[in-house]
């Protein structure tokens, strides 16, 4: 009682699903329709078994027993369902795509499976994501197949093998000489599991879609409105359940996770290697940038006083020459030596003659301008170069220096004096010409007594 109460629901369901018009139930209730179709087009439609099977066969018996369909199909070769569907012989064939050619004179359904067309390759070859992959690689598609015509419509410089069915395309894949084979999903699936293809494989899917229909001669306009009703009610859960049980698919969707780990772990070692590349790179960067500092300033100042060193003095000296020379201003030096320096260090020792000359630098500095150079020229001879000032001025600094000499209290000894040449650029100078002069001053000064200025004022008088 409760079979029979739940098939009248299903049918109930069933009736209210699909609603015909009048015309269209008149048309089923008085035809037989006739099929035709191949057997050889796994896993649409094949014979197994001496019986007609596959995913379209599958879907016409829906259709069938929900329209309460009368039909016989008949098995045949493609031409001929092409040809008997053309001159009407046939109402329907259970699957086929639509093209333009064939709609001038068919009539073709809703789609009621939609199908990606995919590429087949040898088990090593990884993911493939892009058609231009496939670029410089030999093809095997079934000749004037839908792949076949699709291929040599977008890529048509891409090395196609042409070959007479699926199987033959896959065996060239297999056998290496050809790199894939590309067809509709399922049946690339389909026929590596049948023909044990144990080294092929779904690498990737190209960016067409293939549609199945059914496809009626012109005559069957009625009969193709009510198909169409009841593949609208085909759940996609009953379509993948048909799918299923033709094709066990092991597609690549995407890298697996075996290649995935091992490109991690490859990236993750050279990541790793680079870092510390890096670091270290970074860490010699860092000492050849102390030890470049370190020798730029060994090389212009001088390690005891921290001033300026000869060489930097001469550059300096030359420098400064040009501009005055060039803009025509004043230029002065003051070139002194500490008096009687050997006796201090024979007294006291090297080591306090050192801190002698690091007091003496640190009170030179404190009292000279910014922009004055001011250098260790060697031993206890010191220069100041002093940018835009004249004789003048540059014997008031010598003065002014001498008495801060004179008077100042040094830490380990009560007095000191220096013997200072002064002397102002003149348009016939060098760099050397003008310590020279500046030097002799100083020895002059040594032999009126030390402790006092010569300068080009003394030498004129
Ligand atoms: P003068 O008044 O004629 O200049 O007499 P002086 O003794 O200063 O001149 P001399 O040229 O005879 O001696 C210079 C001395 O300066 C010799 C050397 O011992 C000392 N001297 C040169 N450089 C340094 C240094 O870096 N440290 C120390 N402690 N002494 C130095
Ligand atoms: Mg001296
Ligand atoms: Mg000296």
């Amino acid at each position: 009682m409760k079979k029979l109460l739940l098939l009248l629901c299903v049918s109930l369901i069933y009736a209210a699903e699909v609603n015909l018009t009048k015309d269209e139930s008149e048309f089923i209730k008085t035809h037989t329709v006739k099929c035709i179709t191949t057997g050889s087009w796994a896993p649409f439609n094949t014979v197994e078994n001496g019986k007609l099977v596959g995913i379209s066969v599958d879907i016409w018996n829906i259709i069938k027993k929900r329209l309460h369909i009368k039909s016989e199909c008949l098995i045949t070769s493609w031409p001929n369902v092409i040809d008997a569907i053309k001159h009407q012989r046939a109402d329907l064939t259970i699957g086929t795509s639509k093209l333009p050619s064939r709609e001038k004179f068919a009539i073709f359904t809703k789609p009621y499976a939609e199908f990606p067309i995919a590429i087949a390759t040898k088990n090593n070859v990884g993911f493939i994501g892009s058609m231009n992959f496939l670029k410089n690689k030999k093809i095997a598609v079934g000749k004037n197949y839908t792949a076949d015509l699709l291929l040599k419509k977008h890529y048509p410089n891409f090395q196609i093998i042409e070959v007479e069915n699926v199987k033959q395309a896959l065996k060239l894949v297999s056998e290496g000489k050809a790199y894939a084979a590309i067809d509709i999903m399922p049946v690339l699936v389909y026929n590596i599991n049948k023909y044990s293809f144990a080294n092929l494989k779904i690498a990737g899917k190209t960016p067409w879609k293939f549609e199945l229909r059914f496809m009626l001669s012109k005559n069957n306009k009625l009969l193709a409105s009510a198909i169409n009703k009841v593949i609208d009610t085909i759940t996609p859960q009953q379509k993948k359940q048909i799918y299923k049980k033709w094709v066990h698919v092991t597609y690549q969707e995407g890298y697996s996770l075996k290649e995935i780990l091992s490109v991690i772990f490859i990236a993750s070692i050279i990541i790793g290697l680079l870092c510390v590349y890096i670091f270290s790179l970074k860490k010699e960067i860092k000492k050849r940038k102390l030890l470049e500092k370190e020798l730029q300033k060994l090389s212009i100042i001088d390690s005891l006083t921290g001033i300026f060193n000869r060489y930097k003095i001469d550059m300096a000296l030359k420098q400064q020459i040009s501009y005055a020379k060039r803009n025509k201003t004043p230029l002065s030096i003051i070139f002194f030596d500490i008096d009687h320096f050997k006796k201090i260090n024979d007294n006291h020792g090297h080591k306090i003659g050192d801190e002698i000359l690091m007091e003496l630098t640190e009170l030179i500095k404190n009292n000279v301008r910014e922009y004055d150079i001011f250098g260790r020229w060697g031993g206890e001879e010191f220069i100041i170069i002093l940018p835009n000032t004249d004789l003048i001025q540059a014997l008031k600094v010598a003065e002014k220096l001498k008495n801060k000499i004179e008077s100042y209290p040094f830490k380990y000894i009560h007095h000191l004096t220096c013997s200072f040449g002064v002397t102002e650029l003149t348009e016939d100078d060098t760099s050397d010409s003008i310590v020279i002069r500046a030097d002799n001053y100083m020895y002059e000064a040594k032999k009126r007594g030390r402790n006092r200025i010569v300068s080009d004022l003394n030498y004129h008088f």
